[in-house]
């Protein structure tokens, strides 16, 4: 037996026994993961300072507190999530009650990104708890910081005969996707997702997928764009372009181009100072891979502004890219750095054009304050999830299932989506034994017909 193998058992024996099915060890699980937050919130923030460069108010505002946030709303609910669902029972199957018992799937893989490398492990965690599952977790290789400290934080607040972590890289998510689960919630690339898919298929086991894309962001001359460039620069630049939401690229009116570009410039400046290079505020990039692959992105435009360097510290500055080819290389895959293309429209229909005849993204924002401009976007293009008048937002909203649609994903999580995710609805017919009418038995007869015929 391998030591996975053996994991496993041992999951699938705390899981058997019933051990997670009470409201009161879910609701216990989820108030001591609360407590490892409340109690460890420092060194949580130190890790993700040593990952990203990230400031203690980012890590806050973007990964313990949303995952505060999700926690508050799944205790508040969670007892209503697990009740029963009655529904109609029609005639033909009087005296009878119907309804739907959310149930726990069992054993459920979650692997994790590095760039929100906690928020994006722990809030699945709060989902498959809530719908009462083991889980083994495999955070991100590439945020060793932050992986290390959930390796040694789970074991010690959570039930370690239903909760395990797995660090290491690529071959231990192989080997781990070797193995029979009853969920995979995989968050990455749209090449692993694909990888993860086909590992689970071999074993008939469903899947989450939330995975990436290029969200683009329409403006139009109709909103307010001193706030439009303010909230597209923080929702572009957080976590320096490693937001798997993040605006990818703008299409903007070609008469307010210039308009936008001017405002974003004075964001970026009073966001990070002259030189963001010497901001506290401002993150690194997560590599010298992905530090080489976004430099090299570049090349595709005029810079705008930004565009300086430092290799040593995987520093890029937040750069606007204009004169930008869509036959490139940036317009034609995930950005996730800090490089901004704008590219212009004459009318709307372009700008939707030109969305639709792309990937259906994880995202897609709108700044318009014309609810025929509005109507025309959000009902002619499809995208995980859409945002009017503001950026990234969407995501902190715990009623909102988050989610991508085609290749930006399958599935959805947040609030009551992840207690869903991580639950089989089971429907529940139960009948009275009496009465027993002999209609749907044969013999059939013509006049059985006809009654059934008035039944159905
Ligand atoms: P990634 O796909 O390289 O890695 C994600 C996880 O998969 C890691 O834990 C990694 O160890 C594991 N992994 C790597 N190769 C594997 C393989 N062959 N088989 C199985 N597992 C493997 O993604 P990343 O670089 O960590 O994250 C960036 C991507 O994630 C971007 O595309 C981004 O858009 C996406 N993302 C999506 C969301 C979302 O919520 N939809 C959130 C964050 C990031």
């Amino acid at each position: 037996m391998t030591a996975t193998s053996e994991m496993l058992a041992g999951l699938r024996e705390a899981f058997a026994v019933q051990r997670t099915r009470p409201y009161e060890w879910r609701r216990n699980q989820l108030l001591r993961l609360k407590s490892m937050i409340d109690e460890n919130e420092p060194a949580l923030l130190e890790a993700l300072h040593a990952d990203l460069a990230k400031s203690g108010f980012e890590g806050r505002m973007t990964e313990t507190g949303p995952v505060l946030t999700e926690l508050a709303h799944a205790l508040a609910h969670l007892k209503k999530w697990m009740r029963p669902r009655k529904v109609s029972t029609p005639l033909v199957n009087q005296p009878g009650h119907s309804r739907i018992v959310a149930e726990p799937l069992g054993v459920v893989l979650i692997i994790a990104p590095w760039n929100y490398p906690f928020n994006l492990l722990i809030t699945p965690l709060i989902g498959a708890i809530s719908a009462g599952n083991c889980a083994v977790l495999k955070p991100s290789e590439l945020s060793p910081a932050t992986s290390a400290v959930l390796a040694r934080l789970i074991p010690s607040y959570l039930d370690t005969d239903a909760f395990r972590v797995v660090e290491g890289g690529v071959e231990t998510a192989i080997d781990l996707l070797d193995h029979r689960f009853d969920h995979i919630f995989f968050t990455g690339s749209e090449g692993v997702g694909k990888s993860v898919m086909t590992a689970a298929a071999r074993h008939l086991t469903p899947v989450t997928l939330e995975l990436g894309g290029k969200s683009p962001c329409i403006v139009d001359g109709t909103c307010d764009l001193d706030v439009a460039a303010r909230r597209i620069t923080w929702a572009k630049f957080l976590n320096a372009g490693q937001t798997c939401i993040a605006p990818d690229y703008i299409l903007v009116d070609e008469t307010i181009t210039e308009d936008l570009v001017a405002r974003m410039k004075t964001s970026i400046r009073a966001f990070f100072g002259e030189d963001p290079r010497m901001s506290d505020d401002y993150p690194r990039m997560i590599n010298a891979r992905h530090f080489d692959r976004v430099r090299g992105l570049m090349r595709d435009g005029t810079i705008a502004t930004g565009g300086s360097v430092d290799e040593a510290s995987r520093y890029i500055a937040p750069t606007i890219l204009t004169d930008v080819d869509p036959r490139s290389e940036i317009m034609n895959q995930e950005i996730f750095g800090p490089l901004l293309p704008v590219l212009t429209w004459k009318s709307i229909d372009e700008a939707v054009a030109f969305v639709n005849a792309r990937p259906k993204p994880l995202a897609l924002y709108l700044f318009s304050n014309s609810r025929d401009v509005r109507d025309t976007v959000l009902g002619q293009t499809s995208s995980g999830s859409a945002c009017v008048n503001d950026a990234v937002m969407q995501i902190s909203i715990p009623d909102l299932p988050f989610g991508g649609v085609g290749t930006s994903g399958m599935g959805a999580y947040h609030g009551r989506a992840s207690f869903d995710t991580f639950s089989h609805a089971k429907s529940i017919l139960t009948k009275t034994e009496w009465p027993d009418p002999p209609l749907r038995y044969p013999p059939f007869t013509k006049a059985k017909l006809r009654i059934l015929k008035w039944f159905q």
